[in-house]
């Protein structure tokens, strides 16, 4: 597979690989939720999004994040990603306490630690792919040589390194998504957070997507959570967190992934169309 091949080279300078299958005793968590709660004031209303979570997730892990709406499946993700601060309880991220940075605090350790996907993939309309995957690097101040070469290793990572100059409207849903994956990944995260990555898209397209999750995950030991709804998404991952009402029901390991590369190339083939610019 061609991504595979070209970043076997590039390997030390986008992410370092650290994936493991087993974690030593003494082996720290990467993330730390510690008694967890999130009580959102509405006026004199008090609502308890959050009562008393804990959870780890060791480097290298793949989490899906399941649960009815309003169980608090975007709060928890939301304070995972240094976006909001727990009311009571600790989260340890790479050792450090984060739930008592200020804000400014909270934004530096987000755009050095947190890379984000989204449903809606928010990617600049009017920027190319290269462009939208700099961004990130932009905020951290490195170089201009530094960012086009992290960013084209990084859309060749998610196979994209035909796209680079390609405008959104002229990608697919699933490779728009990818170029988001791409943005994620290019400061070299400590976790990639994807709140319902799949939810815009067809289903062959979203198997597409969770085959470079699960790339980047396996081949590269990417720790990466996501939120979904569909139970079929969240077995492409490796152990699912089952949210209810605020707590943690269940956190279960995924026995047997399904694996969507194989999937993929035993569904028929697509032509792939090109995408014609919007008029808009
Ligand atoms: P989920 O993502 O699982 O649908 P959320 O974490 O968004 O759930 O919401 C959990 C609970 O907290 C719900 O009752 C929701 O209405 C409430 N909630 C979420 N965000 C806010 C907010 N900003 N202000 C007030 N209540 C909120
Ligand atoms: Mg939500």
């Amino acid at each position: 597979m061609a991504m595979v091949e070209k970043f076997a080279g590039a390997d030390e300078t986008l992410v370092s690989s650290a994936s493991h299958e087993t974690h030593a005793a003494s082996d720290r968590p990467l993330i730390s939720l510690s008694h967890i709660h999130k009580v959102y004031q509405m006026g004199d209303v008090e609502i308890h999004a959050l009562h008393g979570i804990s959870l780890d997730i060791h480097r290298g892990e793949f989490v899906a994040i399941m649960g009815a709406s309003g169980s608090g499946k975007s709060t928890t993700m939301n304070i995972l990603g240094c976006l909001d601060r727990p009311t009571r309880g600790h989260y340890y991220l790479e050792d450090q306490d984060v739930s008592t940075l200020s804000k400014d605090e909270l934004a530096d350790i987000r755009n050095r630690k947190i890379g984000f996907v989204f449903q809606g993939f928010n990617l600049l309309s009017r920027t190319s792919a290269l462009e939208n995957v700099e961004l990130p690097m932009l905020y951290l101040g490195v170089k201009t040589a530094e960012r086009l070469q992290r960013a084209r290793e990084a859309l060749e990572l998610v196979g994209l390194g035909d796209r680079v100059d390609n405008m959104p409207n002229q990608l697919s849903g699933g490779q728009q998504q990818r170029v988001a994956i791409a943005r994620a990944l290019v400061n070299r995260p400590t976790i990639i957070l994807a709140d319902e990555p799949t939810g815009n898209l067809d289903s062959r397209t979203s198997v597409e997507v969770m085959g470079v999750l699960q790339y980047l995950n396996q081949e590269h030991g990417i720790t990466i959570a996501l939120v979904t709804h569909e139970p079929d998404i969240a077995q492409y991952t490796r152990r699912v967190v089952q949210f209810k009402d605020g707590r943690i029901r269940r956190d279960e390991i995924v026995e047997n992934p399904r694996n969507a590369s194989e999937e993929l190339a035993r569904m028929p083939p697509v032509v792939e169309e090109d995408f014609e610019e919007d008029e808009d």
